[in-house]
């Protein structure tokens, strides 16, 4: 185990590098204060542009640039690579592990900003077959499933197999992530790979929306909704509304229909797009301090967005219960910005903010190229404006300018030409998660404790020394000797 010394500066932790975590450490830079920002991963996810990595348009590095190095020039923060597993409050301590290595950080302020992952709404069994849309690493193993099952239907079309369960793929969930990718897909089956392959038609390629709720993207209301779900079917997508997914396994799922009926899709290809569980953290936080939890796990925040009791902690993001604040990435920066702002006020000795006000800068979701749908205040945008809009927006938010020069590029290949840049898996990226959790500790199994680790370090410098040194002795002797290359008569 190690603890970080503290100092006589305030210090701030700040976990996740998410959009609460690295807004809200940007924010604090010209505050008296050292930052130690504390995340699982090495990288900021662009989570709204996933789908573009696992279809091939973009480059994983392009929405996930080293946080490290975003934040270089930002003097008085620290970014340390941790999964944070524990929150004491009453000793305001963070402690987080790193294959099995325990590290423990003090703070006087705390931002919480871990996000949300995948719910399965109780199936988690469902994930080993149908991977969800929130990490790099789902991105490459989708891109992987999906472009290995048209390698695989080729295969098999070649000998004279049916191929329809290779040629299908299933979105679930309609919320804009399902959308996208199941336009992708699409466009993927009836432009970019057309010309590919020679013993299948990828444009027979069945792509389906699936969702339990009535409508395609709910949050948008029910005319952007229709007009997306009619746009999805033109591009060749089966929207299936009312349709809820029971059980998922290797070769398809099983789906009950509205009506009661009952059918079985057989697919190779399931996505999981339905569903979001706030970090866990949430109900580390809550059994501390008696806050709610909600049933996405999500935690009841006072209007200051900090916890009951205890003013120096604040949570931000997709972990938070507060007037029905969506899962958004702008509720995330916005909310971590108050944050920041409410911990320099108070070291400046300033009075308190008003409470947190979420300002909506509106919503879009892309369907394939030159269509999407936008919402800004009472604007309700469709197609190709729409579309340049949410261009424009993300190539703002792309996290830094040769990311945003690449990404451009790459949008020229995919959206007027019919190409896609990102074509590259592995097997690695399909079976890697399974591999991973079919071990005990997952990834922590694969090295030696942090003990042995030290133990094994230290013999291993003196007994290697010594094997060297008599390996040079006799490499000498040898010389000296002029015994090297002389045969001795008893061997021949
Ligand atoms: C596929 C997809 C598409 C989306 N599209 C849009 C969109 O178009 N527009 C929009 O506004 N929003 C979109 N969102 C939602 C948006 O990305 C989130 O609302 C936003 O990322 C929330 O920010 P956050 O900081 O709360 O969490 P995140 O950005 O998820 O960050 C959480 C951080 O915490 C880290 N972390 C988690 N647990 C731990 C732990 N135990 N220890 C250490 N670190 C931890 C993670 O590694 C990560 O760095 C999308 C989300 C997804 C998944």
């Amino acid at each position: 185990m190690s603890t970080e010394t503290s100092s006589a500066r305030h210090q701030v932790v700040v976990i996740g590098s998410g959009f609460g975590g690295l807004f809200g450490t940007k924010a604090l830079r010209r505050t008296d204060v050292d930052v130690t920002m504390v995340a699982k991963t090495t990288h900021h996810l662009f989570q709204p542009l996933l789908y573009q990595v696992a279809t091939g348009i973009l480059s994983e590095g392009e929405i996930a640039p080293p946080t490290r190095e975003v934040l270089s020039s930002q003097k008085n923060v620290q970014v340390l690579l941790g999964e944070v597993t524990g929150i004491d409050l009453q000793k305001r301590v963070v402690t987080s592990h790193v294959l099995g290595r325990e590290h423990v950080h003090p703070y006087d302020s705390l931002i919480v900003a871990a996000g949300a992952g995948q719910s399965y709404f109780g199936n988690d069994q469902f994930a080993e077959y149908a991977p969800g849309m929130k990490s790099i690493d789902d991105a490459l193993e989708l891109r992987g499933r999906i472009f290995g099952a048209f390698e695989m239907a080729e295969l098999g079309a070649k000998r004279g197999d049916n191929v329809d369960h290779l040629l299908t793929f299933v979105v679930v969930g309609a919320g804009p992530t399902g959308v996208e990718m199941a336009g992708q897909i699409a466009e993927l089956a009836h432009r970019t790979l057309k010309r590919d392959f020679r013993a299948i038609n990828t444009r027979t390629a069945r792509v389906v929306l699936l969702d339990a709720a009535p409508q395609v993207l709910p949050p948008f209301g029910a005319k952007l909704g229709d007009w997306t779900a009619r746009e999805l079917e033109k591009l060749g997508v089966e929207v299936q509304l009312g349709a809820m997914v029971t059980d998922v396994d290797e070769r398809g799922l099983e789906v009950k229909y509205k009506d009661g009926r009952v059918e079985r899709l057989n697919t190779v290809t399931k996505i999981w797009a339905a569903g979001v569980q706030a970090s866990s953290l949430g109900q580390t936080l809550a059994e501390q301090t008696g806050a709610p939890l909600d049933r996405a796990g999500r935690i009841g925040v006072n209007p200051d967005l900090t916890l009951p009791g205890h003013p120096e902690v604040f949570v931000v993001g997709d972990m938070i219960a507060l007037d029905n604040l969506p899962g958004v990435a702008q509720v995330a920066i916005q909310g971590a910005k108050y944050a920041a702002k409410e911990i320099d006020n108070r070291l400046k000795g300033k009075p308190a903010q008003a409470p947190f006000r979420y300002f909506d800068k509106g919503s879009m979701a892309i369907i394939s190229r030159f269509r999407a749908v936008a919402m800004v205040g009472r604007l309700r945008l469709t197609g190709v404006t729409a579309w340049l809009m949410w261009l424009a927006v993300h190539l703002v938010y792309i996290t830094g300018f040769k990311n945003r020069v690449t990404a451009v590029l790459h949008w020229f290949v995919s959206f007027l030409g019919r190409g896609r840049s990102e074509r590259t898996t592995t097997e690695q990226q399909i079976f890697a998660r399974a591999a991973l959790s079919r071990l005990r500790g997952g990834a922590t199994d694969l090295v030696s404790a942090p003990g042995a680790y030290d133990t094994a370090r230290q013999v291993l410098d003196e007994s290697r020394r010594h094997e060297l040194e008599v390996q040079a002795l006799e490499e000498a002797r040898l010389t000296d000797s002029g015994a090297r290359g002389v045969k001795h008569p008893a061997s021949s």
